[in-house]
């Protein structure tokens, strides 16, 4: 057996960045591995074009399947024929909620060992080991594989290279269905509030907690945002998340993003270890919170104790009066 297998997710006509993460860090340990980097693209017409495009992030070849996009069990039947038919060793994933599905049933399928929310893959004694933090990112636990592995990255975990432009060879791969993979059918897909904003790369993002006490609270974030323009948006906790005060798709954390821009201003954000390996990198932290002793000041460059509903109209004055002059 040989060869790593990523699975590449696409939505109108380009790829996932996650997934083209993926790939590369792929083709960079097939290179220690002596093997290649294989990628599978799953839809209905996926073009040959679009699909060869993953040559130039390091894929050596592409398998498209004709088959429902953005569901998981047809993946699972693809990549497991795939697997099963061109001996490979390993399966890598970008991340998200759609490759943990699959990588989960292709584990069952294929009786392989599986490991996710990667944040590191390095090759020891010509085979994988995946590395994946535990205990709220306080420790590291590796994972060895006796036969198959399938690994899932943390979203963000391997970096996008720009492409070199070369194309793969694609091939066309023909899969029976399980009856159960063809139940489900994917009635609507939405972009949340939000999610148009690319939060990963902002250069300050104002993060809003529980201590807005409601979702018009993400307004006043917004407008703070608006005033320092530019490269700026804005982010949450998973607590506001989980009220359905702001999207996902601006969550911070350990099951959210990771983000390091040049300021992360938390207003009303307690703190919880689970937030903080999300945005630690950041270049400057300030932090508005009422309580002295919120966890967020241990690792803040600068506090503002105080009530954020008489800080943040401030800030917002201050910020519009200095660009203003
Ligand atoms: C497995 C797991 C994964 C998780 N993943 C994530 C993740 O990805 N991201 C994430 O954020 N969390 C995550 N969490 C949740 C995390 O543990 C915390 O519960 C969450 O971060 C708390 O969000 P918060 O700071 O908004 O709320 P709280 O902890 O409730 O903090 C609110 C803060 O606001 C302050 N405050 C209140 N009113 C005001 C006011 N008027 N002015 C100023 N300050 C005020 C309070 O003093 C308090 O410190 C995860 C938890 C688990 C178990």
């Amino acid at each position: 057996m040989a060869g790593i297998l990523v699975y590449a997710l696409h939505y109108e006509g380009a790829f996932n960045k996650n997934s083209l993460g993926a790939v590369a860090e792929a083709a960079r340990l097939a290179g220690q591995l002596g093997t290649e980097a294989h990628a599978i693209v799953v839809g209905e017409g996926v073009p040959e074009d679009l699909a060869a495009q993953l040559g130039g992030y390091g894929a050596a070849k592409v398998f498209t399947v004709e088959a429902p996009e953005g569901l998981a069990q047809p993946v699972v039947d693809a990549m497991a024929k795939v697997m099963t038919d061109h001996g490979h060793d390993y399966a890598l994933f970008g991340g998200g909620l759609l490759g943990f599905e699959i990588g989960a049933g292709l584990a069952a399928r294929l009786g392989a060992g599986v490991t996710m929310e990667v944040t590191n893959v390095r090759v020891e004694d010509g085979r994988l080991v995946a590395e994946r933090p535990i205990l709220g990112d306080s420790a590291i636990s590796e994972s060895r594989y006796k036969g198959r592995g399938i690994i899932i990255g943390r979203l963000n975990a391997f970096e996008v290279p720009a492409s070199t432009g070369a194309t793969a060879p694609v091939e066309s791969v023909a899969v029976e269905l399980s009856p159960w993979s063809t139940k489900a059918r994917l009635v609507k897909r939405g972009e949340q509030r939000g999610a148009d904003v690319d939060i990963e790369s902002a250069d300050v993002l104002v993060a809003g907690g529980r201590g807005l006490g409601k979702a018009e609270g993400f307004e006043m974030l917004q407008e703070l945002a608006d005033a320092f323009g530019g490269n700026s948006a804005v982010a949450a906790t998973r607590a506001v998340v989980d009220a359905g005060w702001y999207p996902y798709a601006a969550q911070i954390g350990q099951t959210g993003k990771t983000v390091a821009p040049k300021l992360y201003l938390a207003a009303g954000i307690s703190g919880a270890i689970q937030h903080k390996v999300g945005m630690q990198a950041s270049e400057n932290i300030v932090a508005i919170n009422k309580d002295a002793n919120a966890p967020i000041f241990e690792f803040a460059d600068l506090g503002i104790v105080g009530d954020l509903n008489k800080i943040v109209p401030k800030l917002i004055e201050a910020v519009k009066a200095r660009k203003g002059g």
